[in-house]
């Protein structure tokens, strides 16, 4: 038959009046490609090896050949010798097809058909038990504590186990989205996750979501749904794509999308059903991803407000106290030296009163991100109460210090500040550790406000460090 697959037969006969009988059984039926085999080795090899569809063999020579699991294949026996003894070795290799003298060519033509039914009917059994394990599986693997993506990353791993596709992921649809989609698991990539989709590239999947129901497209190439997008498709060398949603309370909340390479065969209905079981069973594990990733943002941005001064959006002394702790028995720890910036705004009163306090509020904003902005990323910087501010400059002995807070007074004497005509001051006073009278981190601060203090009775507008320091320190 022109364009058909011929059903390719290994046959093992030794016995002349059986071979005689085959020859002329394949003489006539066209659609049946034998391989007549000439010993008993080769036999055993190309059952392993030649992938064919049945097998032929004589008995009592065949039994030579055979390994115990000779029904991996389809197989008729030919008894053509003794024949109870025969029988015993035909079914020990177990064999359900055979044929005894006086041969006839329908009864072969009926048991070859019978046995590869048969074979096909048991890989269908088997091929569906594998399907229902890997369900159950994933149906456990859902019910576990496991974080949801990673979840989702095992039902698409088990897919494309179980299914040959070139690309197997979960795509996720924001409630009321229209326009794209969101990669949440992939198999071929499982650094993709988050990748956006512009839907209007995906026909097939914008049809799912529209349908509700699953997509099959068998030929991307041929199918006048692909047929927008089959320019960009080509290339990718995309044969078959299956899309099934997978929905959550009569909402789709997001599909399984799957697609197969041109080498492949289309998708079977095996494998739709197993998608679309999949599916079901991934809803909940979806559904918890979204509320996984709300609640992940969510703790992010409480942890974020819980550290920062709601006016100034820089550190607050809460946090400020947290770090001084550890900075501080680290310096110790490693006997690095370590300093203490103080900053308190000149006369911000009267910015207040001049402007009201709203304004004030604005100014002082302003300062924090503009002092923020030229410190080292190691300093912790914080607003320590109204309008004064401290750093912690870990690993920084008396004179860096110094010099940062000079660096620091001339930015913002030097800094026109939006919404007043007024330039703003400021006065610094430094303290740093180890010196004679530093011991805790205590004293690290109380020196700092102590030189801040004789910053502003000497005039404002100046660094200061404490005289009892600067005492030590020479
Ligand atoms: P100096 O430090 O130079 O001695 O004078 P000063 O006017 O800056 O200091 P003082 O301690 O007398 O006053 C601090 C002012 O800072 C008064 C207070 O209303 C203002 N202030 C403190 N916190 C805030 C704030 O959050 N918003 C506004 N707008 N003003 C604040
Ligand atoms: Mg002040
Ligand atoms: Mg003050």
């Amino acid at each position: 038959m022109p364009g058909r697959k011929r059903t390719s037969v290994l046959v093992y006969e030794k016995d002349p009046e059986g071979l005689k009988f085959l020859r002329g059984f394949f003489r006539k039926r066209k659609d049946l490609r034998p391989h007549f085999l000439d010993s008993a080795d080769e036999l055993t090899e190309k059952i392993e090896t030649a992938g064919a569809d049945a097998l032929i063999v004589g008995f009592p020579d065949g039994s030579a050949g055979l390994q115990a699991d000779a029904a991996a294949i389809p197989t008729v026996a030919l008894i053509t010798g003794d024949i109870p003894c025969c029988l015993r070795e035909v079914l020990r290799y177990n064999i359900e097809y055979y044929l005894m003298r006086p041969f006839h060519e329908d009864d072969l033509e009926l048991k070859l058909k019978a046995a590869m039914k048969r074979r096909s009917w048991f890989e269908r059994l088997y091929a569906e038990k594998r399907d229902l394990e890997a369900i159950v599986e994933l149906t456990y693997l859902i019910s576990s504590t496991l974080d949801p993506h990673e979840v989702l990353y095992f039902v698409v791993k088990k897919l494309s186990e179980m299914i040959e596709v070139s690309r197997c992921s979960v795509i996720s649809i924001g409630f009321g989205e229209k326009r794209y989609a969101h990669v949440v698991s992939s198999f071929e990539d499982p650094g993709v996750s988050g990748i956006r989709l512009d839907l209007r590239k995906y026909p097939e999947i914008r049809k799912a979501l529209t349908s509700k129901k699953p997509i099959v497209v068998q030929d991307a190439m041929e199918d006048p749904l692909m047929k927008s997008v089959r320019a960009a498709i080509e290339p990718l060398g995309i044969r078959s794509i299956v899309v099934i949603p997978i929905i959550y309370r009569d909402e789709i909340i997001g599909t399984l999308f799957l697609r197969t390479s041109r080498a492949r065969a289309a998708f079977t209905r095996r494998e739709i059903n197993l998608c679309n079981a999949v599916a079901n069973v991934s809803a909940n594990v979806l559904y918890n991803a979204f509320l996984f990733e709300k609640l992940e943002n969510e703790k992010e941005r409480l942890e974020r407000l819980a550290i920062t001064d709601y006016l100034t959006g820089v550190y607050n002394i809460r946090y400020f106290y947290h770090r001084l702790e550890e900075e501080f028995s680290r310096a110790e720890r490693y006997g690095h030296p370590i300093s203490c910036i103080m900053l308190d705004i000149d006369h911000f009163k009267k910015i207040n009163d001049l402007y009201g306090h709203r304004m004030g509020d604005l100014v002082l904003r302003e300062f924090a991100q503009l002092v923020r902005r030229h410190v080292r990323k190691s300093d912790v910087f914080a607003r320590y109460g109204g309008e004064e501010f401290i750093i912690l400059l870990p690993q920084t002995p008396l004179d860096g210090a110094e010099k940062e807070a000079a660096r620091l007074r001339l930015f913002i004497r030097e800094h026109a500040f939006k919404g007043i005509k007024e330039r703003i001051t400021s006065s610094i006073g430094i303290s740093c550790w180890p010196v004679h009278d530093v011991h805790t981190y205590d004293d690290l601060i109380t020196l700092a406000d102590t030189a801040l203090f004789e910053a502003k009775s000497s005039g404002r507008d100046r660094v200061r460090i404490s005289a009892e320091i600067r005492k030590k320190a020479d």
